[in-house]
């Protein structure tokens, strides 16, 4: 389950030494090489899932326990303030890397760390048109 070409089934298998806060059976904790903050963290699964789409059940079930696990301890230790899950999946939503990882970035009251999205104006008839769409795909 693990792809010989990607850096982080290296790292999440501990082929690559990387900063780890915490492994189990299944996934590795690393500090991210260029944080946005201090502290910021990735959750690597060890089998190799190219992004969301690809992970099985047991894995999903799994990886907001652990991101849980890990946030709380981050809070504790590091004193912040709030803490941003991020998960980028294709290119065109800023991956960089495709094997999954979620990202655990502290925050501090007033930090400028993360731009999440500016807000737009929802167009009614077009919001219904988008919930008969996705419905229709479930
Ligand atoms: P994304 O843009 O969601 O694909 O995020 C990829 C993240 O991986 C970025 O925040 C990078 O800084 C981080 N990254 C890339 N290579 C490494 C590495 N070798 N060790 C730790 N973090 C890395
Ligand atoms: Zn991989």
């Amino acid at each position: 389950m693990k792809d010989e070409s990607c850096i982080f089934c290296k790292i999440a298998n501990g082929d690559i030494p990387a900063d780890t806060l915490y492994e189990d059976e299944d996934f590795r904790v690393i500090l991210d090489l260029n944080p946005a903050s201090e502290g910021h963290a990735l959750i690597l699964p060890k089998n190799h899932f190219a992004d969301l789409y690809e992970m099985d059940e047991a894995h999903l079930q799994k990886v907001l326990c652990v991101a849980q696990k890990v946030a709380k301890a981050m809070t504790e230790a590091l004193h912040c303030d709030g803490m941003n899950l991020i998960q980028n999946n294709g290119e065109a939503a800023g991956q960089t890397v495709r094997h999954f990882h979620l990202h655990l970035i502290p925050r501090r009251s007033g930090d400028d760390a993360v731009k999440l999205w500016t807000p737009g104006v929802s167009v009614p008839d077009r919001q219904k048109e988008i919930v008969k769409a996705v419905r229709a795909c479930l």
